[in-house]
């Protein structure tokens, strides 16, 4: 499964989430997925469809679909020349698909920071500048190798180095791989370098308790959100602090305490959702008597591939797959209206699925 991994300076409140997340996800017992990794966190996917399904169908069970996030610990200023956990920190962050990046935004005189002030667009350059070097070792190891093919007219070389050289020059200017345009061809080769900075990524601004429901007066956010503008990335506000009370409380409690915020949703509520569509992850549902339930695919799959999500046997004997979308299926009052006007799709293997498609998968044994 994809994963997103949160990694920070030391003292922005990562260890503060994660532990939230983890309790969040054991309290989520439905969720029929254990994890046995202490830094992989497992939390449901929020997903108001599938409790309208559920109305709808009335199932014995309904199970939502979950999502991964892996603790990265371990980043210090100097990371890239080995300090602190150094290259093993850079090692876990080459297995994650997307960074959430957590940025200090709230003052405590009491919580010092390892560079003095708070200062978050500074944290992110940090940051930034320690995956850049990595980076840069990748791509410098990789041009001396492919110079010579490229004296050869290699047809390869040709396609990927031009690419490496303006990946280089962003280097240069302190900007991460993200920020270069690559065509279908150039991202091929460069995709299995597996870059740091190449990575999608948001930023996670962690305010004081009393500045989450307005967290826009908050000056050291509104100066990530500038910066994040800019990068077409995400920001996702939380407090660290009220998460870790959340994890502590009931259903009922947790939403009479969401109410009292202002809130509607929670701090990891949001940043899953955000995390899940940073990397084109899409849902799909089942819904039988037994049971509802919400399966993750990755954006672009055909029927055979999700089918195989839910058991590899599913994929191997495909036939077809029956679909409503969830809209249809709602607006017609269920299975019974949306069979008489004809939302019914029969799709073959090449049908390429999409979010909120409800689906019967039909299959040889
Ligand atoms: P890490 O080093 O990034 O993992 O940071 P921790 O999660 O250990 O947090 C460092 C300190 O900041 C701890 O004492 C936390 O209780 C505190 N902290 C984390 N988030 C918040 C927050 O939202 N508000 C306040 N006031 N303190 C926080």
């Amino acid at each position: 499964a994809l994963t997103a991994g949160i990694v920070g300076l030391p003292n922005v409140g990562k260890s503060t989430l994660f532990n939230a997340i983890t309790k969040a996800g054991a309290l989520a017992a439905n969720y029929p997925f254990a994890t046995i990794d202490p830094n992989v966190g497992v939390v449901e996917v929020p997903d108001e469809r599938l409790q309208k399904l559920t109305e709808l169908v009335k199932p014995q069970k309904t199970i939502p679909t979950a999502f991964e996030f892996t603790d990265i610990a371990g980043l210090v200023r100097g990371a890239s020349k080995g300090e602190g956990l150094g290259n093993q920190f850079l090692a876990h962050i080459r297995q994650v698909d997307a960074i959430c990046e957590v940025v200090r935004c709230f003052e405590d005189p009491d919580i010092t920071h390892v560079d003095g002030d708070i200062d978050p667009i500074r944290d992110i350059e940090t940051i930034n500048l320690e995956l850049i070097f990595a980076d840069m070792d990748t791509v410098e190891k990789r041009m001396k190798r492919l110079a010579k093919m490229a004296q050869m007219k290699d047809k390869d070389a040709a396609i990927e180095y031009p690419a490496l050289e303006r990946i280089s020059k962003a280097f240069e200017n302190s900007l991460p791989a993200r920020t270069v345009e690559l065509n279908e061809p150039e991202w091929k080769y460069i995709r299995q370098l597996n870059l740091l900075t190449i990575k999608p990524i948001l930023y996670v601004a962690n305010v004081a308790e009393d500045e989450i429901a307005n967290s826009d007066n908050n000056k050291h956010v509104q100066a990530v959100r500038e910066l994040a503008a800019k990068e077409g990335a995400q920001v996702v506000v939380i407090s660290a602090q009220i998460e870790a009370e959340l994890s502590e409380l009931d259903d009922d409690e947790r939403a009479e305490f969401l109410a009292d915020l202002g809130v509607e949703q929670s701090g990891i509520e949001i940043l899953t959702r955000a995390a899940y569509d940073l990397l084109g992850l899409e849902t799909y549902f089942t819904a039988g008597v037994q049971e509802v339930r919400a399966w993750t695919f990755v954006k672009g799959m055909k029927a055979p591939e999700c089918a195989g999500i839910i058991h590899t046997d599913f994929e191997r004997g495909f036939i077809k797959a029956e679909v409503v979308s969830y809209d249809d299926l709602l607006a017609t009052g269920g299975e019974t209206g949306a069979r008489a006007a004809g939302k019914y799709r029969i799709e073959g293997k090449e049908y390429v699925m999409k979010d909120g498609d409800v689906v019967h998968f039909r299959f040889n044994v």
